[in-house]
């Protein structure tokens, strides 16, 4: 394969990356002695770009996102619109569907007021994936359901991808710098063999055609 482009899809992580969950900030401590540096860290597994595996949503699927086959978590991916999802677009190799909702979530720091996104409908997620063979789906707000659907109302999307056995990524960055292309996608997770999702450093990779 040759390199046309590479897109990082990750939010960068720190102590100041803010999750959606309440009460989970990240805490970061740093040791230096002599010219040795040693870091540990406290954060949410779902802060900044991340994937969710079937557990999260399951109470029927335990697997947790470290036991998962890794060609879930890459392949062939487009960027579909969330505005409007135009179906036709989607090339017959397509394995990955990343959706750009156009949600300014750029702000590291938030109030509670603006703890909301754009989210889609449930029929979308699943005609891509049984209809289109969508093995894999993304987002780039903090959740594929909307803010008022936690605390246990809906949170469908949550529900049918996970029954799926659909990996889900959210907090993607920088969807807008792929266009309409495909492309290479890849955002494996760290092998945690008993958790339900992971940070990923999620990249698209664009091929020369040369
Ligand atoms: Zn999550």
């Amino acid at each position: 394969m040759k390199i046309k482009k590479i897109v990082d899809l990750s939010e960068d992580l720190g102590d100041y990356t803010t999750c959606w969950a309440i009460n989970s900030e990240s805490k970061y401590t740093t040791n230096s002695e002599g010219d040795f540096t040693v870091s540990t860290i406290t954060m949410n597994v779902h802060t900044g770009t991340h994937v969710d595996s079937p557990m999260h949503r399951g109470g029927w699927s335990h697997a947790p996102v470290g036991n998962q086959p890794l060609n879930k978590f890459m392949g062939f991916a487009q960027v579909l619109e969330g505005r409007d999802m135009n179906f036709d677009s989607i090339l017959p190799s397509t394995e990955i569907i990343l959706v750009k909702n156009e949600y300014a979530y750029n702000q590291r720091y938030y109030t509670e007021g603006e703890r909301s996104w754009p989210w889609l409908d449930t029929s979308v997620w699943r005609k891509l994936v049984n209809e289109y063979g969508i093995k894999a789906v993304g987002v780039d707000s903090p959740s594929i359901d909307g803010r008022h659907l936690f605390a246990g109302r809906g949170n469908n999307n949550h529900l049918f991808l996970s029954r799926a056995g659909v990996p889900i990524f959210e907090t993607l960055r920088n969807l807008e710098k792929l266009g309409s292309v495909q492309f290479w996608f890849f955002g494996l997770p760290l092998n945690f063999g008993t958790l339900e999702a992971s940070p990923v450093r999620a990249v698209g990779i664009i091929e020369d055609e040369e």
